[in-house]
């Protein structure tokens, strides 16, 4: 929850113009085997195995998907290892000895344009499954589910909105790697049939904005356009993305597909960019560290498995003892807050958050009624929180708190600094 007394928007400022530092050489990876959305797994290597960048090593298995697991080092399987994972859970991962040697495994190969222009739908859907690439935006909901879609889609809105306060990993992606990302939306389009493609960013990102139209001058074969959107939060929540880009209104409880359209984040654009040409695995991802407790704020392009440790290590360290600050795995309004900061990077981790800590303690609730005026999905947090307490799964369901979004705003609002949030989320997870 945001208590700091700085405008938040000076720390978006502190990184986003900074140069990416490019740490890919850290000396162990941890590679997480499960997931909140995959409790099993199979681990195809053992104890001394030597394997390459790229290479599978096993399997998670979702309730009704399986994903590769993929070594993004070449080197030896030491061991199995328990360490948190960016949803603030506990995770066994397998620890991989970097070689420094960047042995790629076989199957990275490129694939030349002229063979990726001839790709069918299935092919593409294919390699996306192939390669695991997830929503990189947080979700961690396999992409090529929602390629594999049978509904007519016309539109792929690319969401480039980043509007947590303090993250600025896209922004640097963005300018990084514009291209990359203009080919992604390409194969998106190719493979979902869509006639047209959005890229939705923030209209105050004038600089983006002028990468962006550089860069669109390459694809005009192409009907894509960029979409200039308003600068409050939650404006990346995909269906405001996609009512202001598109002004296509996606009721809560639907699925965009039903309207025509695939929402993908920027970031998982480009990594399906990388998975189509490259035939590669997500293997490196933009993060930000950042906060008012680290000596240091920057985004870094970071190999998955890296230790959040090494990460704030290289950001010179924290301003504070340890027992004074607060790490969030995320931003600041939807991250998780953990408990030390024995964290891996996994796909899905957009920041690391380091705070002074604050007083959360809770006052009584005024009803002074913030929480419902800010509820972006118009339901009642403060009354979900009373039939939370009361252990009222009738009402929960009646109250719809399965709509919430978990945007923190609620929280965020409270005069009485009451987690609302964490009760909405507990009433979600109680009527499953
Ligand atoms: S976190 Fe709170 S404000 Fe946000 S959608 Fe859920 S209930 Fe509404
Ligand atoms: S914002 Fe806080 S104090 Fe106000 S009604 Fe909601 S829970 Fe109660």
């Amino acid at each position: 929850m945001i208590t700091r007394s700085r405008k938040v928007s000076d720390y978006k400022q502190l990184t986003k113009e900074l140069p990416t530092l490019r740490y890919v050489d850290p000396e162990y990876v941890y590679i997480n085997l499960n997931t909140a959305r995959c409790k099993e797994y199979t681990l195809n290597a053992k104890k001394g195995d030597r394997v390459k960048l790229g290479e599978i090593i096993g399997e998670r298995k979702g309730l009704f998907f399986t994903q590769p697991i993929y070594s993004t080092v070449s080197g030896h399987i030491e061991d199995v290892v328990e360490k948190i994972d960016s949803t603030g859970i506990t995770v066994e991962c397998v620890r991989i000895k970097n070689d420094f040697k960047d042995t790629y495994h076989e199957d990275i190969t490129d694939r030349p344009d002229s063979v990726i222009h001839n790709m069918s739908k299935e092919e593409i859907v294919e390699i996306v499954k192939e390669k695991g690439i997830v929503g990189l935006g947080g979700s961690g909901f396999p992409s090529y589910v929602k390629l594999d879609t049978d509904k007519d889609i016309h539109t792929v809105v690319i969401n480039a909105v980043e509007c947590e306060p303090y993250l600025s990993s896209d922004y640097r992606l963005i300018k990084d790697q514009p291209e990359d990302i203009f080919r992604g939306l390409t194969y998106i389009m190719q493979a979902s049939g869509a006639k047209r493609g959005v890229i939705a960013v923030k209209k105050t990102k004038t600089e983006l904005i002028e990468v962006l139209e550089r860069e669109i001058a390459r694809f005009n074969e192409w009907n894509i356009q960029i979409a200039k959107l308003d600068d409050y939060y939650p404006q990346g929540w995909e269906n405001a993305t996609f009512e202001q880009a598109i002004g296509v209104k996606v009721p809560v409880g639907t699925l965009p597909m039903d309207k025509g359209i695939l929402g993908y984040n920027v970031s998982t654009c480009a990594s399906i960019y990388e998975a189509v040409k490259h035939n590669l695995p997500i293997t490196k991802r933009h993060l930000t560290v950042n906060g008012d407790a680290v000596k240091f704020p920057q985004n870094i392009r970071v190999r998955v498995g890296t230790s959040v440790r090494e990460l704030i290590k290289l950001s010179d360290g924290y301003s504070e003892e340890a027992d004074k600050i607060e790490v969030i795995i995320g931003g600041p309004m939807m991250g998780v807050s953990v408990e030390n900061d024995d964290v891996v990077v996994t796909p899905t981790t957009t920041s690391v958050l380091v705070f002074h800590s604050v007083d959360h303690k809770e006052e009584p609730c005024v009803r002074c009624g913030s929480c419902v005026f800010s509820c972006p999905v118009d339901i009642q947090p403060v009354s979900i929180m009373n039939a939370v307490k009361r252990d009222d799964t009738v009402s929960l369901k009646e109250l719809e708190a399965n709509k919430c979004i978990e945007c923190g705003l609620c929280a965020y609002v409270c005069t009485s600094k009451i987690h609302v949030t964490d009760y909405v989320r507990k009433g979600k997870q109680q009527i499953g």
